[in-house]
């Protein structure tokens, strides 16, 4: 990974500490409050963003909405366990991905690596998506498996690519009924969970443990990163 530039918004001490050593190889800027934070999002021109959702000052969930009106810079919130719905929230509000407190170094680097990828274009401009053995071509709508044609209805072809495109990343279940089905269907989670159903039974070798479209539970599905 080039060295990027990393804003860290982070009350905590220690886990300012903990996140320096883990990004060494990168310039990391600080903030222990959301206003500073605020600040040198702007000032300091970030590659991406973590985002402490238990700040003293401004929330969390309202950083990452101040910060959506203007920049679409990555943001990957840290939350405790007892902050699931805010998390959720702010993955609604616009924030890329998340970590759960603790978690570990190199979940911590996927996620950035996930992160700064989407954010430099370099996952946009190949159509053809290769995992594993599973190949999608987002510009032709195919996809094949172990080099066989897997045929999918529009619906499901819809999810799958609104998912390959995001690959790595979380998709809140709001967002792929949204994106999928539209804006009126935002809360009818049972249309998302048939569908993955169906999807898993056509893409993966054991649908019962997924090795592709993965679940993140209580908050939505992550396709695997590439
Ligand atoms: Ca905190």
């Amino acid at each position: 990974m080039t060295e990027l530039t990393l804003l860290l918004i982070e009350d905590e001490p220690a886990m300012r500490r903990f996140l320096r050593a883990s990004l060494a190889g990168h310039k990391l800027v600080e903030a222990s409050t959301g206003a500073e934070g605020l600040l040198l999002a702007a000032s300091r021109a970030p590659d991406v963003i973590l985002l402490d959702l238990g700040l003293p000052d401004i929330d969390g969930l309202d950083v990452t909405r101040r910060l959506r009106e203007w920049t679409t810079t990555p943001i990957i919130v840290l939350s405790a366990r007892h902050q699931d719905d805010d998390k959720v929230a702010a993955l609604d509000a616009g924030a890329d991905d998340y970590l759960t407190k603790p978690f570990s170094l190199q979940e911590l680097l996927a996620r950035v690596r996930v992160a700064a990828r989407h954010a430099s274009g370099a996952a946009k401009t190949e159509s053809v998506r290769h995992f594993g053995d599973l190949v999608v071509d987002l510009a032709r709508r195919f996809v094949t498996r172990g080099g066989e044609d897997v045929r999918l209805t529009p619906i499901e072809w819809k999810l799958l690519a609104t998912m390959v495109r995001s690959s790595g990343r979380v998709m809140t279940y709001q967002q792929l009924l949204r994106e999928v089905w539209g804006p009126r269907y935002a809360t009818q989670k049972q249309y998302l969970h048939v569908y993955v159903g169906h999807l898993r039974h056509k893409l993966e070798q054991d649908p019962t443990r997924p090795r592709f479209l993965l679940t993140d539970a209580g908050v939505g599905y992550r396709f695997k990163e590439e």
